[in-house]
């Protein structure tokens, strides 16, 4: 029987925060989350550009991974505003989230560009973590599957090698509204990632995470993490407060 991989929970800080901020938040998380396993779960909070070292400091030798929430695709250039991946490897940042959705609706971010990134990324060894979901109408109309298999293929596009890559399946109409999918909701949605994943990569596809996320708490993740394809969450609102993400983090 296939074992799980490792555990990621995830935080996504959006545009919050300040540096003093920070260093409270990161002197309460530490001691809250000295018990999880690091060889079971991997934590790792997307925080703004700005407070990418402050948090990276903070976090010293805690089992906490610092991740940017966006990235550019080019190397360097005259792209006014945007962040390259040599840059954010400078302040030892190793992993960034790409194509979120508030990316993609806020910031017309498209699968041709998240395939840009994504492929950046992997050429140049930081962890993309990919979001993909549909939005209220899409599930409404029965696109669910099409929507998602599009977005996936779309941001797998020419993509030979992916051992260090994560997935994070996040239902738009689920996102900072406070409704969650239901575990079997989200399972189905997870089973038809992982069949497109082992379509593509083989074997690989079984060790690819694929996080949930869309108002995961501390009292709805333990039944999301329960299912077979769900292997981590990918944590907004509740990721802004150390005690709430610490017990979802413990979860
Ligand atoms: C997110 O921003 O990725 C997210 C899932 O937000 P929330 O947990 O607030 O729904």
């Amino acid at each position: 029987m296939m074992t799980k991989p490792r555990t990621m929970i995830a935080g996504n800080w959006k545009m919050h925060k300040t540096a003093a901020d920070v260093e409270s938040f990161f002197k309460d998380f530490i001691p809250l989350t000295k018990h999880v396993n690091p060889t079971k779960t991997e934590m790792l909070i997307a925080a703004p550009y700005t407070l990418l070292a402050t948090a990276k400091a903070a976090v010293g030798k805690a089992n906490i991974r610092i991740a940017a929430q966006n990235v550019h695709f080019e190397a360097q250039g005259a792209f006014t505003g945007e962040i390259s991946i040599a840059m954010l490897k400078d302040l030892g940042i190793n992993a960034t989230l790409i194509g979120h959705s508030e990316r993609r609706q806020y910031f017309a971010e498209t699968d041709q560009t998240v395939n840009k990134k994504l492929l950046a990324c992997l050429q140049h060894g930081i962890l993309p973590i990919v979001c993909i979901g549909e939005t209220r109408a899409e599930r409404e109309a029965g696109k669910t599957g099409t929507v998602v298999t599009t977005q996936l293929r779309g941001a797998l596009a020419g993509v030979k090698d992916a051992k260090d890559l994560v997935i994070a399946y996040e239902p738009v109409w689920a996102i900072g509204t406070g409704l969650t999918a239901t575990n079997a909701q989200a399972q189905e949605v997870h089973a038809l990632i992982r069949g497109l994943l082992k379509e593509q990569f083989g074997a690989v596809g079984d060790s690819i995470r694929i996080l949930y996320g869309g108002s995961v708490k501390s009292d709805n993740v333990a039944g999301l993490l329960a299912e077979k394809d769900i292997n981590g969450g990918l944590v907004g609102g509740a990721s802004l407060k150390a005690d709430e993400f610490a017990k979802i983090a413990n979860a």
